[in-house]
């Protein structure tokens, strides 16, 4: 084992003295620590300095207390390692967050009256953006236009689409941006819809709409901090103290550089540079490896294939809802293994996502093929090379991921939303090698978990309850249960696994040396009833020793 500074100079003091300055102490709970991967409860443990320094019953924990020490009684809650997101969108997901949703609006002033309630959320100058308005819903069933918009709006940006993606409704402010007057002509394969005077109403259809979507691509640096921002806030009341962040832009990691050195980056984000392309402008190397820091740059995001809801995953056999059609590779074989060379040649980390057992297959000859063309007698597994979803696999290779410590990657919550309809895509036979964690696990492999999110819901605690029962709570629905993973697995695949996929030692557990990066629950997540996690409350999320999150008028909020 590496002796890291911290545990080197707890020990001296313990040596010396057996005393420490403790900041904090959380005493009278239940404190999973994960030690040597089990629940290894006590009921106190002790912070200094964004570090746990002790851990053990009340008597001894408190007994190191000072004058200066925090003491927060926990009355009997429950304590675990904050929780990690393997693969999700941080980025994407502040997009969401700021979008307003408008459905069931009741008119064109009703979608205006929602638009102002949040616009006090903003940043100066942030767009406001809003999805899913439909004006057969409302009372007049006509297109809205920009003069209801431009009365509340003078000068923000405001961009709302409609329910089918295919119209937007936009006010001056966007107009002028995009350069759209009554000269303009309707592009091909879309529409500028006008007035009687010829004046542009507002609404833009089709390809009349990528005059405006070419100004978002490239949101300024403020807006990209403004989403990081709401983001982090969102993910901390879910009790999630890092994320794997799979696939930014450059321009995106600059502002989370900034985040880092200017503080407000208070969670531990991973980072996967979006395609080669990105990959080619980034001159760094990996950044890894400080447990106190909080940005890493890990390695690279690329893709192998689609997605099965819209048959893009690539099948070996054809799908069984759709004869003779077996999905999309997104590059060929020989693309996808220089790639991952190009990323194994500057020591980056390569995450590909592989959903299709044919995408699965294809994505572990390139690995195992770079690694071979790369040459040297670095075993593979210590490239720690990740396959991201791993959803539909061949029987034939589930052994290679072990073989070569391939790691999957893999999102409970997948599983349960795939159910209603995975089933008539793939037919029985490929469903039993689909979303098989407990076969990855058999085999000795450690899949790191996620959601994906916002493809799917932020909270960690759908998750842990997916991959405890593999049940659908909005259909009802239950799926081979011989893949569920016990309680203390499914707490390890959003904690020690995690920080084991990234070789990040001191994050994921609450051992003497760990960071201090833990949540307070309001019930016990490793219980034997699962049902209780989707009743789960987060009271407090704790970065390096510092709340970050609490309950507004929760026990522990006026602290
Ligand atoms: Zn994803």
């Amino acid at each position: 084992m590496r002796i890291t500074a911290p545990t080197l100079l707890l020990s001296i003091l313990l040596a010396s003295s057996q005393t420490f300055a403790a900041d904090t102490i959380f005493y009278n709970g239940t404190i999973y620590t994960l030690a040597d991967d089990q629940p290894s409860a006590v009921s106190a443990l002790a912070i200094e300095d964004g570090v746990v320094v002790a851990t053990g019953n009340d008597e001894q924990v408190l007994a190191r207390a000072h004058e200066q020490t925090v003491r927060i009684n926990l009355d009997g809650a429950w304590i675990t390692p904050g929780l990690t997101d393997a693969h999700a969108h941080l980025y994407n997901l502040g997009v969401s967050l700021s979008q307003i949703d408008l459905r069931g609006t009741t008119s064109a002033a009703d979608c205006v009256q929602r638009a102002r309630e949040m616009e006090s959320t903003l940043a100066p100058g942030e767009w406001l953006m809003g999805r899913s308005w439909d004006q057969n819903d409302w009372a007049v069933q006509e297109f809205p236009t920009r003069e209801l918009l431009d009365e509340a709006f003078a000068e923000r940006p405001v961009y709302l689409r409609r329910v089918d993606g295919h119209a937007i409704w936009v006010n001056s402010v966007v107009l002028t941006l995009a350069g759209i007057d009554a000269t303009t002509k309707d592009p091909e394969g879309g529409e500028i819809v006008r007035d009687a005077q010829g004046m542009p109403t507002g609404i833009l259809v089709d390809n009349a709409a990528d005059l405006v979507r070419e100004l978002l691509a490239e949101p300024s640096t403020d807006q990209i901090e403004a989403t990081l921002r709401r983001a982090i806030d969102e993910v901390h009341r879910h009790g999630i103290t890092g994320v794997h962040e799979m696939g930014a832009p450059l321009r995106r990691i600059d502002v989370l550089q900034r985040a880092e050195l200017e503080g407000w980056l208070d969670l531990r984000l991973v980072c996967y540079i979006g395609g080669i392309e990105e990959l080619e402008l980034y001159e760094g190397g990996a950044v890894r490896g400080d447990p106190a820091a909080h940005l890493w740059i890990d390695g690279v995001k690329l893709y192998a294939d689609g997605a099965l809801g819209s048959r893009g995953a690539a099948l070996l056999q054809d799908y069984s809802d759709r004869p003779g059609h077996r999905g999309l590779l997104i590059q060929s074989r020989e693309q996808l293994q220089e790639g991952l060379l190009r990323c194994m040649r500057r020591d980056l980390t390569v995450a590909v996502h592989a959903i299709g057992d044919r995408g699965n297959r294809v994505t572990l000859d390139a690995i195992i093929g770079a690694h071979r063309q790369l040459g040297g007698d670095r075993p593979l597994r210590e490239l720690r090379p990740r396959i991201e979803h791993a959803q539909v696999v061949h029987p034939d290779d589930f052994a290679r991921f072990a073989a070569h410590g391939i790691i999957p990657g893999m999102q409970p919550t997948h599983c349960t939303s795939d159910m209603p309809w995975a089933g008539e895509r793939l037919g029985d036979q490929r469903l039993e090698g689909a979303y098989a964690w407990r076969t990855m696990l058999d085999l000795g492999l450690l899949p790191p978990l996620g959601s994906d999110f916002p493809v799917e819901r932020t909270s960690p605690w759908l998750g842990l309850y997916a991959a405890r029962t593999r049940h659908s709570t909005s259909t009802g629905q239950s799926w081979s249960p011989d893949q569920r993973l016990t309680a203390l697995q499914a707490l390890l695949g959003f904690t020690v696994w995690p920080a084991r996929a990234i070789g990040a030692e001191g994050w994921g557990r609450l051992v003497i040396g760990s960071r201090a990066d833990l949540i307070v629950v309001d019930r016990d997540p490793l219980a034997d009833d699962a049902a209780g996690l989707l009743e789960t409350t987060v009271e407090m999320t704790i970065v390096d020793g510092e709340i970050v999150f609490a309950v507004e008028g929760g026990r522990f909020s006026s602290r």
